[in-house]
């Protein structure tokens, strides 16, 4: 089985979605840069108040603030027993970052999985998603509603839509994946780590590609 991932995909792809359950199935951590952040911004951290307004207009934190700021939260892990990133790398430089970084510790990436989704999908997908305020579960008003409008089903939390999933920002969030991560994708396909996963369909039709591709 492969256990050192990394997932990729455009926003709205379902990377958080399928990165728990991958590592629930697998029993592997899951190491997601955007919810370290979001805890940061929750938290009232020196970076999270510092990066609050950039996060949630979709924009990029720069790559040597992330890359500084990533490597903390990565030495807490034994990585050798396996990890999947999501989010984490976002661009070429993060990606050569991460690979020296597990060079330095005797690991090497064995798949990067890149979720494709089409773009009509993603705008329904996350335009559509709300948050619950209390417990985070999600919910989408297209697909998946809760029972009661803006409760959350589970603990009556109040659901709300993130900031930077406002149609408009993930239109911007689209574009800046495009100019910064796409290029992600030719740089894993050259050195024969890319895996693609078609990402349409329901939740339990594409995790049980990626579990496949994962066990291949
Ligand atoms: P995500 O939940 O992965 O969509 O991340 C939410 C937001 O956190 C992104 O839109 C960025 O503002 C920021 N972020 C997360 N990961 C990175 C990264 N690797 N590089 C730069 N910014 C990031």
């Amino acid at each position: 089985m492969k256990k050192h991932l990394i997932l990729v995909g455009p926003p709205g792809s379902g990377k958080d979605t399928h990165g728990k359950i991958l590592s629930q199935k697998i029993g592997i951590p899951l190491i997601s840069s955007g919810e370290v952040l979001r805890d940061e911004i929750a938290n009232r951290t020196e970076i999270g108040i510092r990066f609050e307004s950039l996060i949630n207009k979709g924009l990029l934190v720069s790559d040597d603030v992330m890359e500084t700021f990533f490597e903390k939260i990565l030495f807490k892990y034994d990585l050798s027993k396996g990890f999947i990133l999501n989010g984490f790398p976002r661009t070429v430089s993060q990606a050569e970052f991460i690979n020296r970084y597990l060079f330095e510790h005797n690991v090497c990436i064995d798949c990067v999985l890149n979720i494709a989704v089409s773009d009509d999908e993603i705008i329904k997908r996350l335009s559509g998603r709300r948050t619950c305020k209390k417990c985070g579960a999600v919910y989408n008003i297209y697909y998946y509603r809760s029972k009661v409008d803006s409760v959350c089903d589970l603990c009556g939390g109040e659901l709300y839509q993130r900031d930077d999933d406002r149609e408009d920002i993930v239109k911007d969030r689209t574009k800046i994946y495009i100019k910064n991560t796409f290029p992600l994708i030719e740089y894993y396909g050259k050195k024969s780590l890319l895996c693609e996963i078609n990402g349409n369909g329901i939740i339990d039709e594409v995790s049980k590609r990626i579990v496949e591709a994962v066990n291949d």
